[in-house]
């Protein structure tokens, strides 16, 4: 599905870190090992994280609009992929024996097309590891058509308490516009099945900004989606992303993406209604009910340390970033022979990885204590000012307000948010 809650552990096809370039590095073994240890050191530890983050790299076909890195399912091909998973799993469970995440992310790709037992096989090897252990919040992506109730039964036995159901519509047409290969019927039959299997913590995510749909159908997806009480939403605008097949596929059809201001109509119909509904917007594209944002997103958007299994999936260790290739032959190739499949990785000074921190941490309706970020990576005061300085400016502009020792975007600033961020880049 597209990335519900835009988790923030895997990489696109077209392989973006933003900003800096990288660097090759093809064993991050025994250097990351000990860099890893001194992690609890510096930067300084963040109340929250870690998190580990598993990649389902399969699915049914591809959707036009997508950049995910995913390629079509085959029960072949997963067990393959299940192998050097496996394989993944000692190899970092031997490097990092200490490593105990709060929360773990199961996302794709369509995890949900695993069958019962390649589940059962993926949740042995992962409990093996000791990495389950510690996890309090434990998240899994399904697609509507993946989501029986064995599967979801399984998910739930097996230690899964939040399922973020790909539903991207409520509306057959629109669905068919999206390139989804699932009905509505097919989203409420797994909403009710998510129910059903006793999931209290779930939730919904959905595609805005379909060119040619008028604001009162939009209004009536949003409208269906909340008649199913989840107790989240996710709601993207349809962007052209790289690597996409949309820009070539619209070519042909002469289609365009929807006027900017038409967009923020959409975008703002879908707030008024959810925020009525009791929904709290935590982050520019996301809406939670009170207690029920995604800690494991919130806590990689704070800057907690996260690992990422699978290809294209992306880590993050104090100031170590790096993401596997995005290719799958690649990556069981290289496990199969006991070798890590290269990565891309990159070495933040304090100052670009607070810098990534505090443009994450603007998304976030909480907004950025900036006195904390210069803390937690030691900068000096001068770097303070010149946020302090870009803040008051941007306040003046009607698009930061403070709030105690916290800078967030105003509704203003949240339509522009990707501009503000720009302010806060060397
Ligand atoms: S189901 Fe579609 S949107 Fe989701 S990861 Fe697969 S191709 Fe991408």
């Amino acid at each position: 599905m597209r990335g519900p809650e835009k988790n923030a552990n895997r990489e696109t096809t077209s392989g973006r870190h933003r900003g800096r370039p990288s660097i090759e590095v093809p064993d991050m073994g025994s250097s990351l090992h000990s860099e890893v240890g001194d992690v609890s050191q510096h930067p300084k530890r963040l109340r929250h994280g870690p998190g580990l983050y598993v990649h389902i790299p399969f699915c049914d076909g591809k959707c036009p609009y997508c950049a995910f890195y995913s390629v079509r399912a085959t029960a072949e091909a997963i067990d393959s992929y299940l192998n050097a998973l496996e394989r993944e799993c000692a190899w970092w469970k031997a490097r990092m024996p200490g490593f105990r995440p709060q929360t773990l992310y199961l996302g794709g790709g369509t995890p949900s097309i695993l069958s019962l037992a390649q589940w059962e096989r993926l949740f042995g090897f992962l409990r093996a590891t000791g990495f389950t252990a510690s996890v309090k919040e434990w998240s899994c992506e399904v697609n509507p058509v993946g989501a029986t109730s064995e599967k979801l039964r399984l998910l739930r036995d097996s230690g899964v308490n939040r399922i973020s159901l790909g539903a991207q519509s409520f509306d057959d047409d629109i669905l068919t516009r999206l390139g989804r290969r699932h009905s509505v019927a097919d989203v409420r039959s797994a909403c009710v099945e998510i129910r059903r299997a006793g999931f209290t913590n779930w939730g919904l995510d959905l595609m805005a900004c379909t060119p040619g749909v008028s604001l009162g159908r939009w209004e009536r997806v949003v409208q269906r989606a909340l008649a199913e009480r989840p107790a989240h939403l996710s709601v993207y605008a349809l962007t052209i992303e790289e690597g996409s097949r949309l820009p070539a596929i619209w070519q042909q059809t002469g289609e365009t993406p929807m006027d900017e201001r038409m967009e923020l109509r959409h975008l703002h119909r879908a707030r008024s209604l959810l925020e009525s509904a009791g929904f709290e917007r935590y982050e520019i594209s996301n809406y939670a009910r009170p207690g029920r944002a995604c800690r494991h997103n919130l806590d990689c958007w704070e800057g907690a340390d996260y690992l990422g299994l699978g290809p294209a999936a992306s880590s993050r260790m104090g100031l170590h970033r790096w993401t596997t290739g995005a290719d799958l032959g690649q990556y069981c190739t290289a496990w199969r022979s006991g070798h890590q499949p290269p990565v891309q990785a990159e070495n933040r000074t304090p100052s670009e990885a607070a810098q990534d921190d505090l443009v994450f941490g603007l998304r976030m309706r909480r907004g950025v204590s900036l006195g904390s970020l210069v803390r937690r990576y030691e900068l000096d005061s001068a770097r303070l000012t010149v946020w302090r300085s870009t803040c008051e400016r941007l306040a003046r502009l009607g698009l930061m307000e403070q709030g105690g020792a916290y800078w967030r975007l105003t509704r203003r600033g949240q339509d522009v948010a990707d501009a503000v961020a720009l302010e806060f880049m060397d």
